[in-house]
């Protein structure tokens, strides 16, 4: 990507007439965002014919689209259906944005489920790695990202989610939740602390990651379990004026998605301010 795009998760609340995605992207367009992330939280209907519409109305409007799989995934899972309904999922978001046209998917991979971090590793890796390879096979050309996750008993640390990408590479690559990141450790909210993640990064996985980010933001309530619930930015601690300096300073590109329960408000917000620095 050569910028960096402000996407809202799913349909905008002043969508006019029918909340659709055809109408809620009409709406993305007249507000000036970039595009949606569309919300397949709860499943993924497999109709490659509707994929192929929402594509076609996305490439007239000039929008960008990404998709968030469903939440009910867990690579640790020791029962072998929840595994298979869990590389269904994944697969299944990815095959409808890549029908789309679209560009990456996120997804929650796992709980640690009483056990240790270590040991949980190991089994997400591979098993994620049998996914990239399915995907690979069915030339599927969407990024499949791990995304950083804000409870501590979920897998998906910094660390986690960046080493997976380096050690399966092919089409994985981190979904980087700002929000989830300052829940779960509790800092991670100011200049320095946001360019140490994308130094992280770069060390990691080399500067042309900084070119094909997949980040989501929010106001974010925790405890020191970690993430409570999403909060409007206002209603939240985050520091958006020295995130987006940072964001810019690193000429940070891919796709923002802003998960505050506003929606679009909050989207426009941010973009708003970037483009004014
Ligand atoms: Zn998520």
């Amino acid at each position: 990507m050569d910028k960096l795009c402000f996407l809202t998760p799913g349909i905008p609340y002043s969508t006019k007439g029918k909340k659709s995605i055809e109408n809620g992207l009409k709406r993305i367009k007249e507000m000036g965002l970039d595009g949606m992330e569309i919300e397949y939280v709860r499943g993924v209907h497999l109709d490659y014919v509707r994929a192929k519409e929402y594509g076609q109305i996305a490439k007239e409007l000039g929008l960008t689209l990404t998709a968030h799989a469903p939440y009910y995934i867990n690579l640790y899972s020791n029962e072998k259906e929840k595994v298979t309904s869990s590389y269904n999922h994944i697969l299944n978001t990815a095959r409808m944005l890549d029908a789309m046209g679209g560009y990456s998917i996120v997804f929650h991979a796992a709980y640690y489920m009483g056990n240790k971090p270590v040991e949980v590793y190991p089994i997400v890796k591979e098993r994620l790695k049998e996914i990239a390879d399915i995907a690979k096979k069915e030339a599927l050309k969407v990024w499949i990202r791990p995304e950083l996750m804000g409870k501590k008993t979920q897998f998906g640390s910094l660390s986690e989610v960046l080493k997976l990408t380096k050690e399966i590479g092919c089409n994985i690559m981190p979904c980087i939740d700002f929000a989830h990141l300052h829940a779960r450790y509790g800092k991670h909210n100011t200049y320095e602390e946001f360019a140490e993640v994308f130094e992280e990064i770069k060390n990691e996985l080399g500067e042309e990651a900084l070119e094909d980010m997949h980040i989501h933001v929010s106001g974010i309530k925790y405890s020191d379990k970690g993430e409570i619930s999403h909060l409007n930015i206002r209603k939240s601690d985050f520091k958006i004026r020295e995130f987006l300096k940072c964001l810019k300073d690193y000429n940070i590109c891919g796709v923002l998605v802003c998960e505050s329960p506003n929606i679009e408000g909050d989207t426009l917000l941010l973009k708003l301010i970037y483009e004014s620095m």
